[in-house]
């Protein structure tokens, strides 16, 4: 089906960022896996290509166009060529809206610059040994300390965690009242006395991605670390989180329809019995079936992009595109590994690592049994 949510303007920076991926980022991808973690170059090079921070303001640097749709071809040109250790997504789709909102002039200043030009890189950190879907729970805390903040805790799982200059820490600042009301965001620096990096966390997919557990062993804090309000960061991360699903949604349509595509091209070329393996009743109704599903999911999801650009997308259709699309994409990559026969388990075809890859996206950014009880709030239930 035609797509009618992109114009000339995005096309013409797809063909960019398509070129950029080819050639600066398919022949390492294979390395970086093997390393465990990219190399800071290229996100020098993605700055230089104006593919870090499209809607930061030109005056620190940006590409100056709120348009989520720019972010979208990114994410969707990541996917195309199975790169999934690049964190762009998590720095332009998830850190960028709280650098943008929330810091002050001078904040901006010290730290958008380097977050455009691809020499600053992000992370933010919430999840913790003891509190994932239960953000409310978090034991990592700061207290008031002179002019400043003391923060003790720790942190797991956290993408770009390695290579994170800037990391965005979620944590208590009101033991008494606790829970929601008691969170606040702060900024954390590399390099700040206190602020340790555990291990670079060995997963079964995403291997190219720095995921780590992070440390902080009483590090000290200015005044101005405090991102927003004091005690209002549940509220700063509710507001945000919309975007950060629907780049998981971007993230898992795109990834269906490449499956597809590669299942495609095997089952016209795949011989068994003497003929092409699509050819049997069974795997082309699969793939009729995946193919209408996807058609689906992407117009759906397309409207939600078209929908979060004019400011309309609620909590609970983020949710809705988040769970559905990542259920879908685990199936679709299901699916066609099964129809790749063993050569499906191999790692040097690309569906065993997009099979992997994509089992991880109804678990982060908040479970779908999670998005689920959204979706069931949003129902007044
Ligand atoms: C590769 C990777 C990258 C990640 N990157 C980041 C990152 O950059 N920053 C960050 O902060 N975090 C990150 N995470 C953490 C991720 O967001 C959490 O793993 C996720 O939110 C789930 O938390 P948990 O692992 O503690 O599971 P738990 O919260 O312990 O959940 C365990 C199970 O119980 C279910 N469950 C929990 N509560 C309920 C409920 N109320 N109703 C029904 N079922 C429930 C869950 O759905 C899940 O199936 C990442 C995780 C991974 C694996």
């Amino acid at each position: 089906m035609r797509r009618t949510l992109y114009d000339a303007d995005h096309q013409a920076f797809r063909d960019s960022v398509r070129a950029f991926m080819d050639r600066h980022v398919a022949p390492r991808h294979a390395e970086w896996e093997k390393a465990g973690i990219v190399d800071r170059d290229v996100w020098v090079e993605a700055g230089k290509q104006g593919m870090l921070g499209m809607d930061v303001p030109e005056e620190y640097g940006g590409g100056g166009v709120k348009d989520f749709r720019y972010n979208a071809v990114v994410d969707e040109e990541i996917i195309r060529i199975g790169a999934t250790g690049l964190g762009f997504g998590l720095h332009n789709d998830i850190v960028a809206p709280y650098l943008l909102d929330l810091c002050t002039e001078e904040q901006k200043r010290r730290w958008l610059p380097g977050f455009c030009s691809g020499e600053l890189i992000t992370a933010i950190a919430m999840s913790e040994p003891a509190a994932g879907s239960d953000l409310q729970n978090v034991r990592t805390h700061a207290r008031r300390d002179g002019d400043g903040w003391v923060l003790t805790g720790s942190k797991t799982f956290i993408t770009n965690g390695i290579n994170a200059d800037l990391v965005i820490v979620v944590a208590n600042t009101d033991p008494e009242t606790g829970g929601a009301h008691g969170i606040s965001l702060f900024a954390v620096e590399r390099g700040m006395p206190g602020f340790g990096r555990g291990r670079n966390l060995d997963k079964i997919g995403l291997k190219a991605q720095d995921t780590a557990e992070l440390f902080f062993d009483e590090v000290r804090l200015p005044v101005d670390a405090l991102l927003g309000e004091e005690n209002r960061g549940f509220v700063h991360l509710m507001e945000r989180l919309p975007q950060e699903r629907l780049s998981i949604a971007v993230a898992a349509v795109a990834a269906a329809e490449r499956m597809l595509e590669l299942t495609l091209e095997y089952a016209r070329t795949r011989t068994a019995f003497g003929r092409p393996i699509g050819r049997f009743q069974h795997n082309r109704f699969v793939l009729a079936e995946l193919a209408t599903e996807t058609t689906i999911a992407r117009t759906f999801l397309d409207e939600c992009i078209r929908q979060h650009n004019e400011g309309q997308l609620t909590v609970s259709d983020a949710a809705m595109a988040k769970l559905w699309t990542t259920d879908l994409q685990n199936k679709v990559a299901d699916a066609c590994l099964q129809m790749h026969g063993g050569y499906g388990y191999m790692t040097e075809y690309p569906i065993s690592r997009a099979w992997v890859d994509s089992r991880v996206q109804a678990i982060y950014g908040g479970t779908n049994e999670i998005m689920k009880e959204i979706i069931g709030r949003g129902l007044g239930l």
